[in-house]
């Protein structure tokens, strides 16, 4: 079953950067989404909603790259460090593949015409649906090209 387990990027920078600093049983907001969360133990962290997630960390050889596991072991359908970079260097990246060196997925980016403009498009194995770039009122995230929106002006 591919239950989808959605993190809010907002909360997961937040808590990967700051979350270290709070008292363990420490109530917190996310201060972008107002979600709520609590510290549970040295790298745990409960949502609102009850979801429970612990920081973990990617890579080797002096290189690390952290973010935030789901504990009951399902993983959100795009991993922070392919979102980072899709989001802070997709648009710019050639049409082709595209590996990420964090995780080493495998993504396909094109481009296509959606709403009358050029849109790039990224694609992995697994992924039933395409994703794009969604510029949203504070930052952007990806989502799938279903439900993806021209910017308003
Ligand atoms: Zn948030
Ligand atoms: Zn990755």
């Amino acid at each position: 079953m591919a239950e989808r387990v959605i993190l809010a990027d907002c909360c997961e920078d937040w808590i990967i950067e700051w979350g270290a600093f709070y008292p363990q049983g420490a109530a917190f907001a996310c201060p972008e989404c107002a979600t709520a969360w609590t510290k549970t133990q040295a790298q745990g962290y409960r949502r609102a909603d009850g979801r429970e997630f612990k920081r973990a960390a990617r890579g080797s050889g002096g290189a690390s790259f952290p973010y935030l596991a789901a504990a009951d072991g399902h993983e959100p359908n795009v991993d922070r460090c392919c979102a980072k970079i899709l989001l802070g260097h997709g648009e710019r990246m050639a049409d082709g593949e595209f590996t990420c060196p964090v995780c080493s997925t495998r993504w396909r980016k094109r481009t296509e015409r959606l709403h009358g403009m050029r849109v790039p498009v990224f694609a992995k194995d697994g992924l039933a649906e395409a994703l794009a770039i969604q510029p949203g009122r504070w930052r952007p995230f990806l989502v799938s090209l279903l439900e993806w929106s021209p910017p308003r002006e």
